[in-house]
């Protein structure tokens, strides 16, 4: 009889745990956001019918929770896939840059290097040239904000995505990353303690190696031999994130969802990305993990672009773009207690993002291993080819 009970209470143990562990791996099942790229303030090329049907392919094959959409001025194609998505319970978000393409729309005031010169464009000739502007100018912030309430504060959007949340990167040169060097910034750079004078003379004096690391782990990052070096990166990200914060605190007080795109953390702190105050503040973030992007946020392509512009910067090492690289960032955003949606490019284009479905299911299981919220899906949907969504049903 004894044995009975004792066996007994060891199966209902066994089933409990099974249960428990059942539950667990239920809650992780990851939720995905999806990004619709609509172009720049022009009007797009995709009609509502086709991003709607898209999205409808897409939501029979994996769970959806939300759709960034932007940023074209068509309002009654926001209105028809929003009264598409709300059918669906799926969110929409309005995909919404920050510190730059603003120019287009509103006067801003740009953002110059420490020398005052506005850093060169990317690519001057293609027709998505666009500069920076200065993250401490409050008429720069309150444009942003005044862009979201006269244009699309009537059209049913449960939150803002924002995008171009820093500075600029290597792809304009060390002007794009020693910046911003506007006199409203200089002053903040002096609140921080760091006197912009010497950041620029000590840069003049050693050149390229003002830019040196002693080593490099994912936890810390890059550290910077030169005290003046690491004081002005950690200052710059805290201006940028502090900027990008209060931005993020109105759009709440408007009752908006936020997430924020972000560079990968090992290249975070050039940009002026500061995770743990971002964090702080946004519902989610979404690190661009892109290891198969030619351009612009792809984690080898910003990171051979530091060292072609630096040559003469020693300690940086080889990085193999691989899956235990991709891990490392992963693990990087551990720390972080709000909703972590990592990027993954799954669209495909031959020379800027040559993914393949075995790429897209590789990025995508080291996600869930990580146990986060879910993934974005970046950066088009509408290009994404339908052997990369098979491969999204894992
Ligand atoms: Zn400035």
């Amino acid at each position: 009889m004894k044995k009975f009970v004792l066996f007994l209470f060891v199966l209902m143990t066994l089933v409990s745990c099974q249960k428990q562990q059942k539950e667990q791996k239920e809650q992780k099942e990851p939720g995905y956001i999806v990004q619709v790229a609509l172009g720049h303030w022009k009007p797009t090329q995709y009609t509502p019918e086709q991003i709607i049907g898209r999205l409808d392919t897409v939501t029979q094959l994996i769970p959806v929770e939300k759709v960034v959409i932007g940023w074209s001025l068509d309002m009654d194609l926001y209105r028809k896939v929003g009264e598409y998505l709300h059918s669906k319970g799926i969110r929409m978000m309005l995909w919404l840059p920050l510190f730059a393409e603003t120019e287009q729309v509103c006067d801003n005031s740009p953002a110059v290097d420490l020398w005052g010169r506005t850093p060169a464009n990317y690519d001057q000739a293609a027709a998505n040239a666009f500069r920076f502007n200065c993250p401490s100018d409050s008429s720069n912030l309150a444009n942003v904000l005044a862009i979201y309430d006269r244009m699309f504060s009537k059209i049913g959007f449960d939150g803002v995505f924002l995008d171009r949340v820093r500075t600029q990167s290597f792809v304009c040169g060390v002007g794009g990353v020693l910046s911003c060097g506007c006199p409203l910034c200089v002053k903040r750079f002096a609140a921080e303690g760091v006197d912009i004078e010497k950041v620029k003379s000590e840069y003049e004096s050693k050149g390229d190696a003002f830019f040196s690391v002693s080593g490099y782990n994912p936890a810390d990052g890059f550290i910077f031999e030169n005290p003046l070096a690491a004081s002005f990166f950690k200052a710059k990200s805290r201006i940028v994130s502090s900027s990008v914060v209060a931005i993020v605190d109105s759009l709440h007080s408007r009752n908006l969802e936020v997430g924020l795109d972000l560079y990968a953390p090992f290249m975070a702190p050039f940009v002026g990305q500061d995770y743990a105050i971002l964090a702080k503040h946004a519902d989610f973030i979404k690190p661009m993990l892109y290891r198969q992007t030619n351009a612009p946020a792809g984690m080898g392509y910003e990171y051979e672009l530091l060292r072609k512009t630096l040559p003469g910067a020693t300690g940086y090492p080889e990085i193999k773009m691989d899956v235990d690289f991709l891990n490392s960032q992963l693990d990087a955003m551990e720390p972080y207690s709000c909703g972590k949606y990592p990027g993954i490019e799954i669209n495909y284009h031959e020379e800027y993002a040559p993914t393949t479905p075995e790429y897209v299911s590789e990025s995508l299981t080291a996600v869930k291993n990580h146990g986060f919220d879910g993934a974005v899906l970046s950066w088009n949907i509408m290009e994404v080819p339908l052997s990369h969504l098979e491969a999204l049903k894992q």
